[in-house]
């Protein structure tokens, strides 16, 4: 699966020395990695995007559905965490649009349970994920357990 397009590649692998002016429009960023990141292993900063890729993303954490008709089989959805890795230097403009995807839950969800397949990627932010999380619960409350659970 390829890497969605928000999450940018730097026009420069190595980041600007320290007190280095750069060009108009253009911003330098050393790589740190989020703490759940798996793509390294380490704790290693400072790592080329080539080496690491654009993003950390933690591991699976989890979610285990059915598909919403009885015909369909195997879909899956599944959460985890993703954040933008950015080592070099950057356009000016992509640094914005990794600023507003930093640090996003990603929820996949795949009707076919294929990985490669047709799946719906979306990013939501910690308290987006809280209010679902509420919904879903308040949901299956009165799903279970009726007015009484008010
Ligand atoms: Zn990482």
């Amino acid at each position: 699966m390829s890497e969605p397009v928000y999450f940018p590649l730097p026009i420069s692998d190595e980041p600007a020395a320290y007190g280095t002016k750069l060009p108009e429009g253009q911003m330098s960023s050393y790589g740190y990695h989020s703490w759940w990141c798996r793509n390294n292993g380490s704790d290693e900063t400072g790592i080329s995007v080539e080496d690491h890729g654009p993003i950390c993303n933690s591991s699976f954490i989890g979610a285990s559905v059915r598909p919403a008709t009885f015909d369909q089989g195997g879909g899956y959805l599944s959460v985890d965490l993703v954040s933008p890795y950015t080592h070099g230097v950057y356009k000016a403009e992509d640094m914005k649009v990794v600023h507003h995807y930093d640090r996003r839950l990603r929820l996949i969800w795949s009707p076919t349970g294929n990985p490669d397949g047709d799946e719906l990627d979306l990013h939501i932010t910690s308290s987006e994920a809280r209010s679902l999380a509420a919904a879903l619960l308040r949901a299956a409350d009165m799903d279970e357990f009726g007015k009484s659970s008010r």
